[in-house]
């Protein structure tokens, strides 16, 4: 019991029931009263209308989520130890995937009970997403956990990736050049100060093996060197994954030239003949219908565009331009051939997501069967009670 938690969120009648369903997000609108002037980050008791202890949660004053839970457990002692223990068992259940990888997430918010902060690490340096004020308040203990855990002692933060926010040296040195990391015996270059997200798509590592074996699985039935196209590229993981499998020409379009500017080390760092992997930057939308006004054609295709819904009101939109590309794609695929397609839009599940893919399947005309259902790696799990932390869904479709 928190003896020292003087600090009470009062909730409205009514509100606690998803707290009894323990979903860890108290929205603001939730809350009828708050006792005891908490600073941002502060632990606070969180009661219901009659008074009835339902959690502990950090205050964050200035946020739609006004608290976000600790624990459930009216007994847990939340202090650096508890947070150091969350720290040490989140590091611990990720041991097995460094087998792979020396890129992986080693804490995901929620589902390591630890919301708001993110970490990945790229060889021995980490990279952390602070993104809430109890995570903020306790940012010093939970570094010193993080190093002592993972025995890196560099971290770099990129805590507002998308809008360039708060980034630069936590602990340690500066990360200079580009971090090489291996994943699944494929090398790659990460600039954690300026990419995406902390760096790299570290969620796509399972998939990117999938494409090894795809590709490798197309070259020995069609008896040929399988022709491949990679959408949405980004520093082209995926091109490299395919090229690797045996496809004997790779297209890759991205519209970010910082981005794409990396494919041609990656295919040197990987010893690919460098001629056959084709680099384009312009925008999908537009080269997908290009390509297809020039009667192009592909034995394996690869979707993974950027989160087109960023919240329920631009679910209708995205939609159309999910089912729009996946058309395309449709259209540039050979019979025989593969698709991974790919939607990281947390407002879009899974099941949406295959309704609208199903669509452009119809308009498309051709006949395409479900291999498999795709997903993130084991180092992005998601909390059974959180799931808003599902975000990446994707679909293995194969033309008939
Ligand atoms: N598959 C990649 C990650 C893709 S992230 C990997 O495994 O590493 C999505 C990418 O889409 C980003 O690199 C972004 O620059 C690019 N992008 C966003 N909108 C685009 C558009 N309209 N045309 C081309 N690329 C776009």
């Amino acid at each position: 019991m928190n003896k020292g938690a003087a600090a009470e969120l009062r909730l409205k009648p009514g509100k606690e029931r998803s707290l009894a369903r323990r979903h860890p997000w108290i929205y603001a609108t939730a809350v009828a009263r708050v006792s005891g002037s908490p600073a941002a980050g502060e632990l606070v008791a969180v009661r219901a209308a009659d008074g009835r202890w339902l959690a502990w949660a950090a205050y964050a004053p200035d946020s739609l989520i006004r608290a976000r839970c600790w624990s459930f457990d009216e007994q847990a002692q939340i202090d650096c130890d508890w947070l150091a223990a969350r720290v040490r068992e989140s590091v611990a259940r990720r041991a097995r995937l460094v087998e792979h990888s020396n890129a992986l997430r080693l804490v995901y918010g929620e589902a390591d009970l630890l919301p708001g902060l993110i970490v990945d690490r790229y060889a021995d340096q980490l990279v952390v997403q602070l993104q809430s004020p109890g995570v903020k308040a306790h940012r010093e203990v939970l570094l010193d956990s993080l190093c002592q855990a993972s025995g890196c002692s560099d971290v770099y933060e990129r805590s507002a990736a998308e809008t360039g926010d708060a980034r630069g040296v936590l602990r340690g040195r500066e990360p200079t050049a580009p971090i090489r990391v291996h994943e699944h015996g494929l090398a790659f270059r990460v600039d954690v100060r300026r990419g995406h997200k902390t760096g790299f798509y570290i969620d796509q590592r399972d998939n990117r093996r999938l494409a090894v074996e795809l590709a490798r699985e197309l070259a020995a039935s069609l008896k040929r060197a399988p022709r491949a196209l990679n959408a949405f590229c980004y520093t082209g993981a995926f091109s490299i994954a395919l090229a690797r499998g045996g496809a004997g020409e790779v297209i890759s379009i991205d519209s970010s030239a910082d981005a794409l500017a990396l494919g041609p080390t990656h295919a040197e760092l990987n010893g690919l003949n460098a001629a056959s992997l084709k680099w384009r930057c312009a925008d999908v939308f537009e080269e997908l219908r290009a390509l297809r006004d020039t009667a192009e054609r592909f034995d394996l295709i690869v979707l993974d565009p950027p989160k087109f819904a960023a919240n329920h009101h631009q679910v209708e939109r995205a939609a159309r331009a999910y089912k729009d590309i996946n058309w395309n794609a449709l259209r540039l695929l050979q019979p025989g051939g593969v698709l991974m397609t790919f939607s990281c839009s947390g407002a879009i599940g899974v099941e949406l997501f295959q309704k609208i893919v199903a669509g452009a399947v119809i308009d498309s005309g051709a006949d395409c069967a479900m291999r498999a259902r795709l997903g993130p790696g084991a180092d992005h799990p998601m909390l059974m009670t959180h799931p808003e932390g599902e975000y990446l869904k994707g679909l293995l479709l194969q033309r008939l």
